[in-house]
């Protein structure tokens, strides 16, 4: 055997010794000598035996003592020792104070059988305990290494994912130019193949926008940053909203669209308003792209489950092409489409519904289809359906107030083609502006030129975007300024999270970089209404 246990015998008499190693061959172990109890002691700091036999009697010190000190060091407290003794009386004594179960004795004349079998349970447990000694090493070892490569597939994740969420930072920088400027050109004077040239620009920077949206979005629920909002809301008017937007590309494709709400439905409820949306717009797009012919409806009801629990239900029905039952339960797992073909012929990163199941289940909600291959499906998500009376002031109609043109209005950007941008995108509204082209910039300027209006970058070198608002709200304290700039975040930080940062700070408004027109010109209209009331 490898590593053979070792047995330390310990007796003044040297012949005894011999004897005694004699009789323990059969065992096959290896027997070291002690002549002393001494150097019993001794040995035992440097070895690891599975049993002692001593002799009692030793001239310098009795067995006893000998005991107590093997039992005082933790190395040795749990050896088993045979005592060999010849005298009765003497082993009674000692009994009386040994509480252990691994000390034994056997009288002389030693029965060979007797001690040989002693021996034989001592080892059997010795062995036990070494292979239970080794197993929790390995498994330690095991542990270490499970948690080093958790840590490490964790490290992994969030670096991609943080990755991710600058990359996407990256991109809507430059696309906000592409797009940007491309606005700015369908208002000039274009014949029609430069318009239909401009129209391509402007479809593909948009869905380049929809992926990077996704992409973004998917690397904050992958690191628990997305927070979900809980204000009172009018369903109504929200749904009108994403039907206005699915609209037009329903209508694209020839398709019919329209919706239903159950009249028992209390339209003002309590939800996140972003969130709802954004899970009905990835639904409904879904539901048009994969449908040829037909139509798409929305319907929403309320649906209770068996604890009492109300939930709204909203249902996205389509005619369309449908899903085979094989790839039904894998549809909500990101990167996860029908077959490659799809991704050939419908684009897609096959993100949007692993992004709904997450906010879904962030708004304690659930999410399922119901399919049927060539009749079309149902994608259905519902919702805890709390109802309010609090009044939404989301939708104010902004339209109806009129713009003055001789606003001064500053805009703070660093980025050289977004100045330009937001230079033109201001221009054909009929407005004029100054630019600042970092936060320490901004703050002078503002204070020399008493701006109505800034739209402000966030990320700027010298001093950011959040770091220039609070200088320009200190500053107005300080000179108890009447009538305070309202300030607009211009970035391309396009989350709630960041909108928040933003309003902290002290901005009035959040807009996300690339904007619209339509976005630019609301935003302008909130910022009038708002700086009539001062
Ligand atoms: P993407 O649409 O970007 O590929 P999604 O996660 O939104 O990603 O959808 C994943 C896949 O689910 C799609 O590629 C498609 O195969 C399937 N799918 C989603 N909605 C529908 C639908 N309404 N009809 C048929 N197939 C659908």
């Amino acid at each position: 055997m490898k590593n053979k246990p070792k047995i330390l015998i310990v007796d003044d008499n040297p012949e005894n010794l011999i004897s005694l190693e004699k009789l323990l061959y059969t065992l096959k172990v290896i027997c070291v000598r002690a002549h002393s109890t001494n150097e019993a002691l001794k040995l035992t700091l440097n070895h690891e035996f599975s049993v002692v036999i001593i002799d009692v009697q030793f001239p310098e010190t009795d067995g006893l003592k000998t005991l107590q000190r093997l039992h005082s060091k933790k190395k040795t407290r749990q050896l088993p020792v045979i005592f060999l003794s010849s005298n009765n009386h003497e082993d009674s004594f000692l009994l009386k104070d040994i509480k252990s179960g691994s000390v034994v004795f056997i009288h002389k004349p030693i029965v060979p059988e007797l001690l040989i079998g002693k021996i034989r349970v001592f080892h059997e447990l010795y062995l036990q305990k070494r292979k239970l000694a080794d197993l929790l090493k390995f498994k330690e070892r095991v542990n270490i290494k499970l948690h080093e490569a958790i840590r490490k597939a964790e490290q992994a994740n969030y670096t991609k994912s943080l990755f991710l969420a600058n990359m996407s930072h990256e991109i809507r920088t430059p696309l906000n130019g592409i797009l940007g400027m491309a606005n700015v050109l369908a208002e000039t004077n274009l014949n029609n193949e430069q318009r239909s040239f401009l129209n391509l620009i402007q479809v593909s920077g948009e869905n380049l926008l929809i992926i990077i949206n996704d992409l973004l979005d998917f690397s904050k629920i992958e690191t628990g940053q997305i927070s979900i909002e809980s204000i009172s809301i009018h369903l109504t008017q929200e749904i009108e909203t994403v039907m206005t937007l699915m609209r037009i590309n329903a209508q694209d494709k020839g398709l019919n669209i329209n919706y239903s709400i159950d009249s028992n439905i209390h339209t003002q409820i309590s939800g996140d308003p972003f969130r709802i949306k954004q899970v009905l717009i990835n639904l409904i797009n879904n539901a048009i792209k994969f449908t040829e012919s037909g139509g798409i409806s929305l319907n929403v009801g309320l649906n209770n489950n068996l604890f009492g629990q109300s939930f709204i239900r909203f249902s996205v029905i389509d005619t369309g092409i449908g899903i085979n039952d094989d790839s039904k339960n894998n549809l909500f797992k990101e990167f996860n489409q029908v077959d490659n073909s799809i991704t050939r012929k419908f684009g897609g990163t096959g993100l949007g519904l692993a992004i709904c199941k997450s906010l879904v289940s962030l708004m304690h909600g659930r999410i399922g289809l119901e399919s049927e291959v060539g009749k079309g499906s149902v994608f259905w998500f519902e919702i805890p359906y709390i109802k309010t009376h609090e009044k939404s002031n989301q939708e104010v109609i902004y339209t109806e107030f009129a713009q003055p043109h001789n606003l001064k209005i500053l805009v703070a950007e660093d980025n050289p083609i977004n100045q330009k941008v937001a230079i033109h995108s201001l221009n054909q509204l009929g407005y004029q502006c100054d630019l600042a082209k970092n936060g320490r910039q901004a703050v002078e300027m503002h204070h020399k030129n008493e701006y109505d209006i800034i739209f402000m970058d966030i990320q700027m070198p010298e001093i950011d975007g959040l770091e220039a608002t609070v200088l320009i709200r200190k500053y107005e304290k300080e000179i108890e300024f009447q009538k305070p700039v309202i300030i607009i975040a211009a970035t391309a930080n396009a989350f709630n999270e960041d909108k928040q940062k933003c309003l902290q700070s002290g901005m009035n408004f959040h807009m996300s970089k690339p904007f619209r027109p339509e976005v630019l010109k609301k935003m302008l209209l909130k910022a009038i209404k708002m700086a009539n009331n001062f």
